[in-house]
């Protein structure tokens, strides 16, 4: 949940900065039409013009770009952290993908189902990556990584439905 809620907002970072960039090349059109002495007053407007339009881009360009999701079956979902109950050998390590494990990112699958770098939504859990791999995960299994054993232990075993970006 808090992954969307930070792509949302990146979203509208970029979004702005658009706003910006558009607002900069009417300036700068202007400015060429007004010829050079304009020059020094390009940057002078593009903060207040910048507030102003920003709110109305952000609705519109996020209510289009809401991904569509295709579910692509119910999984079993285990969890593990980086100690050695969960990792053995390769407590405290990178993942198979080279990339440290983060909570909140990392998942690991069966890459001949879902390969290194493929994005999964989770049906109650939220957006993950597969970046790990591992002998017991085979097929329709994935393993979500958490920070602590005590949380990895809470979550268990759970059929959960798994979803892709259409
Ligand atoms: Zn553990």
């Amino acid at each position: 949940m808090s992954l969307t809620r930070e792509q949302k907002r990146r979203r509208q970072r970029i979004r702005a900065n658009i706003t910006g960039l558009m607002i900069l090349a009417g300036a700068m059109a202007a400015g060429a039409l007004l010829g050079a002495g304009t020059a020094y007053s390009i940057t002078e407007p593009q903060e207040p013009a910048k507030a102003t339009f920003r709110p109305v881009v952000v609705q519109t360009s996020i209510e289009a770009q809401e991904p569509e999701l295709v579910s692509i079956g119910t999984f079993t979902a285990y969890a593990y952290c980086p100690c050695e109950t969960c990792c053995g050998q390769w407590s405290g390590g990178p993942t198979a993908s080279g990339v440290m494990p983060e909570e909140g990112r990392t998942v690991a699958a069966d890459w001949d189902v879902l390969p290194a770098g493929t994005e999964i939504y989770i049906d109650g859990i939220g957006w993950r990556t597969v970046e790990d791999t591992g002998g017991a995960i085979r097929g329709d299994t994935i393993d979500i990584f958490f920070e602590s054993h005590e949380e990895a232990a809470a979550f268990g075993v759970q059929k959960v439905e798994l979803y892709q970006k259409k």
